[in-house]
């Protein structure tokens, strides 16, 4: 399997080759073809697999261009330090397209964040505490979001985000494709799989 198997475009070809990746990783070639063709997923991997391509690839080529004011893609992880991890890979893999991606996280005053959203975003990356803090002061519309990312959901779990994702998930539209991705398994990741992803297809690495 190359990554030219894959119905990605060019721009993200190029990027891909320029990222020095010469193969889909195991949760790449399982989880890219299913993602471009819409199903949900649930995703049992550590980092360190190319996890973060596996998502971000689908999820780039379906938010294509820039587009309006507000975000199309959501992704979210515990920590800035996962946050801005995740944006520096995803920045290189959309280096030929013209998305906006914005990275929000707690720690840092409010008003930046809210200055940046507002300039319109494409692909926005949050903790879940910053981006229901932004949501709140009416900084961010989520009426648009079609794609929602749950990265390293069994770490959210222990640091006590579950009620910030259940409101999330009270405002998101309905109708979107949804991506969990945890190193374990615990009953409380389970359960808010259960509570969010519909018909997920389940890979292990
Ligand atoms: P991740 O698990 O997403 O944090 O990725 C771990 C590391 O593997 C990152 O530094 C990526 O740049 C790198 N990586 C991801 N996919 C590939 C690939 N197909 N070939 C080589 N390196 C990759």
């Amino acid at each position: 399997v190359t990554f030219e198997d894959f119905k990605l475009n060019k721009q993200l070809l190029n990027a891909v080759a320029e990222a020095g990746f010469e193969r889909p990783t195991p949760v790449q070639q399982q989880a890219i073809p299913l993602l471009l063709a819409g199903h949900d997923l649930l995703g049992v991997a550590q980092t360190g697999t190319g996890k973060t391509a596996a998502f971000g690839l689908p999820l780039l080529m379906k938010a294509k261009y820039a587009q309006g004011t507000h975000p199309r893609a959501l992704i979210l992880a515990p920590t800035r330090e996962l946050i801005l991890q995740i944006e520096t890979h995803l920045k290189k893999l959309a280096v030929y397209t013209d998305l906006r991606i914005v990275a929000v996280y707690g720690g840092v005053g409010v008003k930046t964040h809210s200055d940046a959203v507002l300039k319109g975003v494409d692909v926005l990356l949050a903790t879940p505490g910053r981006l229901m803090e932004l949501y709140s002061r009416g900084d961010l519309l989520l009426k648009e979001v079609k794609t929602l990312v749950l990265d390293e959901a069994d770490k959210m779990m222990d640091m006590g985000f579950m009620p910030q994702i259940r409101r999330l998930l009270e405002v998101l539209p309905r109708k979107r494709q949804n991506m969990l991705f945890s190193a374990t398994m615990p009953a409380k990741v389970e359960e808010l799989s259960a509570e969010f992803l519909e018909f997920p297809v389940k890979i292990e690495v």
